[in-house]
């Protein structure tokens, strides 16, 4: 008998929490993977859970343990393991079922799949997780995107899973079509600049000021009950104090300086692009774990030209405030960026993203929550349309506080050869930004003297040409 609610399908670190998250919210959920000793495996852990799952060794036993119309999770491998699962599921499915692809998706692949699906009385949605493996068991942050009604099917569920802040679900619907995984793309782009910012401050502290990773660690803890109180400010202070059991030695010093990359930090990256809305602090981010990929050609570089000579160095106190408020003022342009680009985005392909909702719901259970974005969703609810969060009364007053000391990590880094290339995005960012006269004057008649391509006068309408070369 079909007693399942919800199915999930794949049952890998994500599947397999949200699987049991929903069992333990009390809704019978039947699951699925593509290797049935995973199934097995999963089966086995599932404890006290185990009479609210149903575990199936086939896609037909596993469509035929959900009570229609049936809600199914994928949670799957990004990209074409998505379609793969797709086009096994369809001929199984009937009429209203709900497939909901989880999966860190590229939402022009959610689009497409929105229109492939479309006629075939299936319903899509294409949904953002954030949380990680235990976002994904105890409440995970959920972007939405799709038909409204369909959402209104999956919501009690859906909510119930979520993390809760203050009581209230990080769950909504966002907008349709693509809307969901285009927020959690830039979801995770932020998160690319938050945790480079992050690793300058890191890499100021022990290679410019020579500090300890237990001596960071506690700069770190004393910064999470401040404004940079955050999830991620948490786990770095957690992970510098942790030492490796065979060597003794801190493990952050183990442990190689190479970081992965999967694709939504680029796919960020690449869409700002496209939209002509810049958002240099995650650009800076992504360019970094690229960097950080290369770690021979670092090496010979290193052996080549060897590390510039430290000198300025500022001890105390004082700089420890610096290091704090620039990571905020970095912080304020990634985050400005990163709303910008989803306005741009939100205006073409015509899904209204509610903006305050957005940053409420990553307020818990998603990897970049913290009390900033408590504040963001304030200052977008006071000024729902203003064009860049840095204009909001309060994060500019936070650009003033901050400023000066952004100010001097950057010239200071600068001076001593630390790479904060993050950091001095977001001061260029900011530089440029708020400077009325820049200089693109000059590009407008270098464009012009080479392609007669025209220019715009202060003084007149009207495209003019230059009287080059006469
Ligand atoms: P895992 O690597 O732990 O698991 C991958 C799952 O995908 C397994 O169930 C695997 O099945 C299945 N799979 C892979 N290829 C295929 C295929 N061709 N056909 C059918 N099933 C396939 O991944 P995660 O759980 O970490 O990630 C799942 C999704 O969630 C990804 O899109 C990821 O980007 C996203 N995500 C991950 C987060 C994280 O912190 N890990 C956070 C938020 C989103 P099998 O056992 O048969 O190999």
């Amino acid at each position: 008998m079909a007693e399942a609610e919800i199915g999930v399908i794949g049952l890998g670190v994500m599947g397999a929490n949200l699987a049991l998250n929903i069992a333990d919210n009390g809704y019978h959920v039947a699951v699925y993977n593509r290797t049935t000793a995973r199934t097995d495996e999963f089966a086995a852990s599932a404890g006290e859970l185990s009479d609210k799952v149903t575990a199936c060794a086939t896609l037909e036993d596993f469509v035929a343990a959900i009570r229609p119309p049936r809600p199914v999770i994928i949670m799957v491998k990004a990209g074409e393991p998505v379609d793969a699962q797709i086009a096994a599921l369809k001929p199984l499915l009937a009429a209203n079922d709900i497939i909901i692809d989880a999966g860190n998706a590229n939402f022009r692949d959610t689009m497409r799949r929105f229109t492939d699906l479309e006629g075939s009385g299936l319903t899509f949605i294409g949904m953002g997780v954030s949380g990680g493996e235990e976002g994904a068991r105890h409440g995970p942050s959920i972007m939405v995107g799709g038909a409204e009604d369909a959402w209104k099917r999956v919501e009690p569920v859906l909510t119930a899973i979520s993390a809760k802040f203050e009581g209230e679900a990080c769950a909504a619907w966002l907008g349709e079509n693509g809307a969901g995984h285009f927020v959690k793309t830039i979801h995770n782009g932020i998160e690319y600049a938050d945790m480079q910012m992050i690793a300058e401050v890191y890499g100021v502290m022990r290679d410019h000021l020579g500090m300890d990773a237990p001596t960071i660690a506690a700069v770190f803890s004393a910064w999470s009950t401040g404004p940079l109180d955050s999830y991620l400010i948490d786990i770095t202070a957690e992970v510098l104090m942790v030492q490796d059991a065979h060597t003794g030695r801190p493990i952050a010093d183990i442990i190689v300086d190479a970081a992965g990359q999967k694709g939504t930090g680029r796919w960020s990256v690449i869409e700002s692009q496209m939209m002509g809305v810049p958002a240099t602090a995650i650009e800076a981010a992504v360019a970094a774990r690229s960097l950080s990929a290369m770690r021979e050609q670092r090496a010979l570089a290193q052996a080549e030209f060897g590390l510039p000579a430290q000198h300025d160095r500022r001890e105390g106190q004082a700089v420890i405030k610096d290091l704090e408020k620039a990571l905020l003022a970095g912080k304020v342009a990634a985050y400005a960026q990163g709303f910008a680009v989803m306005a741009a985005a939100s205006a073409e392909f015509k899904w209204n993203l509610p903006m305050a909702t957005i940053a409420r719901i990553w307020r818990a259970g998603c990897i970049i929550r913290s009390r900033f974005l408590d504040e963001i969703a304030t200052a977008f609810t006071n000024d729902p349309d203003v064009a860049n969060l840095a204009l909001t009364p309060a994060f500019s007053a936070m650009i003033r506080d901050t400023d000066a000391s952004l100010r001097r990590i950057v010239a200071e880094s600068a001076m001593n050869g630390m790479p904060v290339p993050a950091l001095a995005s977001a001061l260029a960012y900011f530089d440029t930004y708020r400077r009325a006269r820049g200089t693109a004057n000059l590009i407008q008649a270098q464009r012009d003297f080479f392609g007669a391509h025209g220019f715009a006068r202060l003084d007149a309408e009207g495209e003019h040409h230059g009287p080059w070369g006469s």
